[in-house]
């Protein structure tokens, strides 16, 4: 089994749920006792929080590559940025690192490809709804999907509750409504189904909640960890 270098969610409470994902999912698979080999970077997400409001991007980078670098010499044989809105800088970690980084987009474009989905609704934070260069443009190039993000009201619902709300583990029910409202308008624009493109909607969010596919880009990741790490 290969090592795991975990640049974690950033919030511990997504590192948390990818944990738990990866080492229950070894257990299944590989049965007995077994249990996933292991790196985990948390970050103190009030650093990172801080870098990312005040786009201060070019230090948020630095950040992450060094920790790539770290998670790398202690023994990782791959890395993975647990995390959409890193995915930015994913290619700087990725050279820092000098092993293999798993981009989060490619299981999910491979999921949404194979179940023949042409037209996806992102949420996700207000920078990977805004910033293409994360998530979406990958899945257009890479799969040929075609994504869309809310309106400008509901980016704004569901950045706001990712910063305040979900960050902390405080998970509401009134939340969740204007999320569901967030979902349906985005349906009633022709998605196919809703990439959650943060990694901890899922903690407030489940399938029971749309009329479409959900694509939980944390579950996706976590088991193309575990398939890589396996093979
Ligand atoms: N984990 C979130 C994501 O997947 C956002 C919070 C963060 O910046 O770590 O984009």
């Amino acid at each position: 089994m290969k090592t795991m270098g975990l640049l974690a969610g950033m919030s511990w409470e997504s590192s948390s749920v990818y944990y738990q994902l990866i080492n229950r999912q070894v257990q299944q698979r590989l049965g007995g006792v077994h249990s996933a080999k292991v790196l985990m970077y948390s970050f103190d997400f009030g650093e990172v929080s801080r870098l990312q409001q005040a786009a201060r991007w070019d230090e948020a980078t630095q950040l992450l590559a060094g920790v790539g670098h770290t998670l790398a010499k202690g023994g990782a044989d791959f890395v993975a940025i647990c995390c959409n809105t890193m995915h930015l800088m994913a290619d700087d970690v990725e050279k820092a690192a000098g092993v293999p980084l798993l981009h989060i987009a490619d299981p999910l474009g491979e999921a949404a490809r194979k179940a023949g989905m042409t037209k996806l609704g992102l949420i996700g934070t207000r920078f990977t709804m805004d910033e293409p260069r994360i998530i979406a443009d990958r899945l257009r190039k890479k799969f040929g999907l075609e994504v869309i993000v809310p309106d400008t009201a509901g980016r704004e619902t569901i950045d706001g509750i990712i910063q305040t709300e979900l960050v902390k583990g405080v998970i509401r029910d009134d939340s969740r409504v204007r999320y569901r409202q967030v979902m349906a308008d985005l349906v009633a624009q022709g998605c196919q189904a809703i990439i959650l493109g943060c990694t901890e909607i899922p903690l407030l969010v489940t399938q029971a909640d749309a009329t479409v596919p959900l694509y939980d880009t944390m579950q996706l990741h976590a088991a193309a960890m575990v398939d890589f790490a396996l093979a």
